[in-house]
């Protein structure tokens, strides 16, 4: 597996389908990572309200049946703001540094799309029936389950503490160490971490034979 995308790529894409990953740990860090190659290209994997349908199914914010009225452009639009919003917090989180309020804000605004949603109906005997409406009922819904994933971790101190991004120079991907002891580097040991251990083991060796 390579992170990396090809240097052929047409841009901007026509789907950013293909080029989705799944190494985050959490949605808010799998989300930051659709806007791939931060390091180079800014390439852009939402690029249709229907590459944002499609994401929010597989990354199970929505049904995987769901068929909803189709999204409207703005909310793509907000749905990528929300994203910039999650990892300029994730880069100053990790740099040490304060938040941007304004970032905070944008976070913020969507929390209210997030958490439990009261519904009222009548049963078949005719009684007041205080329910739930379905967890994953629009695509605003699902975005605010990512900006309320994005909130808790940037306001909880043990969880801001294991904010990532992989420490390889060509990729850009954002991730939640889940490691029990806390010490990912990399995005993945198949890819960015296996690419490091074999230059580093090259370099070893050239230094070996230069010294002999
Ligand atoms: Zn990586």
């Amino acid at each position: 597996m390579d992170l990396d995308l090809p240097d052929a790529l047409v841009l901007p894409l026509e789907t950013g389908a293909p080029y989705w990953y799944w190494l985050g740990g959490r949605p808010a860090m799998d989300f930051a990572n659709t806007l791939r190659e931060r390091w180079r290209r800014q390439v852009e994997t939402l690029v249709t309200v229907d590459d944002l349908a499609g994401w929010l199914r597989a990354a199970e914010l929505l049904p995987a049946d769901w068929a909803g009225p189709a999204i409207p452009q703005k909310v793509l639009r907000q749905a990528r703001e929300l994203r910039e919003a999650i990892d300029v917090c994730v880069r100053a989180a990790l740099a040490g540094e304060p938040l941007d309020p304004a970032a905070v804000t944008t976070i913020d605004d969507w929390l209210v799309f997030a958490g439990a949603r009261p519904r009222l109906t009548v049963d078949a005997d005719g009684h007041a029936v205080l329910g739930e409406r379905p967890a994953a009922d629009s695509p605003r819904r699902a975005l605010g389950t990512i900006a309320l994933d994005a909130a808790t971790m940037l306001g909880t101190p043990a969880q801001v503490a294991r904010i990532r991004i992989c420490a390889a120079d060509d990729c850009s991907a954002r991730f939640y160490d889940r490691s029990p002891a806390g010490k990912r580097r990399w995005c993945s040991m198949q890819s960015c971490g296996n690419a490091a251990k074999v230059r580093a083991h090259r370099a070893r060796r050239r230094a070996e034979e230069t010294a002999s």
